[in-house]
């Protein structure tokens, strides 16, 4: 059925390490050829072998709007006309950092890089070169991007693969501290202990690379108050969580404060780009003004820019955020009450929020790393199939977090809801 995708497969072997370009696209962790893809449309993507696929992936995160949305690709054709790229300013960077700020008002100033690993990478060497000091505390499952500091206890790809950290990484013991997700009382015990020596808490405010992981009642505000105890930053990571719930970030929507925010995904509209935001004082550290370096030859790409501002005008005027949470808390009924024994799993927990969702193989409410990985993966790798089957597809992983658009209609989430029920 997928010969296609097989024989890309076979051949890409040879060629890329594992065949992919992103560990987590081997299906590794539900076994089985990867797909191939030839092209996506609204909330369709067709395989290499011609077969039509419900997509709940959304590139794992940036495709809000659907695939190959007409205005965003119109924006991308007519800015690529005028020149993919000059290594010289242009007034759409300006433009798109205007936006950025007004619909994100913690962000006085904002630069724009590649890729959301670029953008806290960068958070990460601004908060050290700000406050004199090395150590971070970040959570254990959180997923930040794969530069060297952030691969200690990493989410995502890392935990899919059953590793928590990577070769050829040489972190100093205790330069990254790794409480539990949404345990407050070892950050307090952190600070406690270390607290003039910490540099920045950084946090995905809504958890979703160990699957998701809503924050607990609390826990974001108890690490704004325990960053200003000790005089860290606090870093919130909303690279899956901008623009995703609201126009705007997380942090803003709950009345977070942090000093520092990372984007990525959503605001680039389908293209390679992100952008790290804050206080002024902060950002004002930054080369050339300040003394911490960041610089990139594509930076502010005028087409990925393109992609991204009519991505983030798009989610500001049509606001297609109630419509997509209400599709999530239907699709959160349907799971209640299903049959999970024919995958073999004895526990489910549908994770919900908004648009965003994780079937967990195991009992719930999931709050931190521990209890995502004492779930069965291997149900899960039976439930993605059965799905994939049906004509769904889903994250092949139990530690992603699959999105709902606002191009899937009412039929798609009816066909996907009967598809389950059938399982
Ligand atoms: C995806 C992700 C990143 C890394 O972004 P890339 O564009 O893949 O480099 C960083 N942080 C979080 C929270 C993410 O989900």
């Amino acid at each position: 059925m997928n010969s296609q995708s097989a024989r890309y497969f076979s051949r890409a072997q040879k060629v890329i390490p594992g065949g992919v370009n992103s560990p987590v696209r081997a299906f590794n962790a539900v076994g089985g050829d990867p797909l191939y893809v030839v092209k996506g449309h609204g909330p369709r993507i067709t395989t290499a072998d011609g077969r039509e696929l419900i997509d709940f992936c959304g590139s794992w995160g940036p495709l809000i709007l659907g695939h190959a949305r007409e205005e965003v690709v119109e924006a991308v054709a007519k800015a690529a006309r005028d020149g993919m790229t000059f290594g010289i300013n242009t007034p759409r960077e300006v433009e798109f950092a205007e936006l950025l700020c007004s619909l994100v008002p913690v962000m006085d100033q904002v630069r724009l890089v590649n890729s959301g690993t670029e953008a806290v990478m960068t958070a990460l060497r601004l908060a050290r070169g700000f406050t004199g000091r090395r150590r971070i505390i970040k959570f254990d499952g959180g997923y930040h991007g794969h530069s060297d500091g952030l691969l200690v206890g990493a989410g995502s790809g890392l935990l899919t693969g059953g590793i928590s950290s990577s070769a050829g990484v040489y972190v100093d013991e205790g330069d990254v501290f790794l409480p539990a997700y949404n345990d407050k009382q070892a950050v307090s015990d952190l600070i406690d202990a270390y607290g003039d020596e910490v540099a920045a808490i950084i946090v995905e405010p809504v958890a979703g690379n160990m699957g998701l992981v809503p924050p607990v009642d609390g826990f974001l505000e108890h690490l704004r108050a325990e960053a200003d105890r000790c005089g860290a930053l606090l870093i919130f990571d909303e690279v899956i969580t901008g623009f995703r719930f609201g126009p705007t970030t997380y942090g803003e929507q709950v009345g977070i404060t942090s000093d520092l925010t990372t984007l990525g995904k959503i605001i680039g509209g389908g293209m390679p780009l992100a952008a790290l935001g804050g206080r002024k004082e902060v950002m004002q550290r930054l080369a050339p003004v300040g003394d911490v370096y960041q610089a990139g030859t594509l930076s502010g790409n005028p087409v990925a820019v393109a992609a991204g501002m009519k991505t983030v005008e798009l989610l500001v005027e049509e606001n297609p955020y109630d419509q997509i949470s209400n599709v999530g808390k239907k699709l959160a009924e349907s799971f209640q009450g299903l049959e999970t024994n024919c995958v073999g799993a004895h526990n489910f927990y549908l994770s919900q929020l908004g648009g965003v969702f994780t079937p967990f193989f195991g009992r719930g409410p999931i709050r931190n790393l521990a209890e995502a990985k004492a779930c069965d993966t291997k149900a899960h790798a039976a439930f993605f199939h059965a799905m994939l089957d049906r004509g769904f597809y889903l994250p092949p992983s139990q530690f992603e977090c699959a999105f709902i658009s606002a191009a899937h209609t009412d039929a798609d989430i009816e066909a996907f809801i009967s598809a389950v029920q059938d399982i």
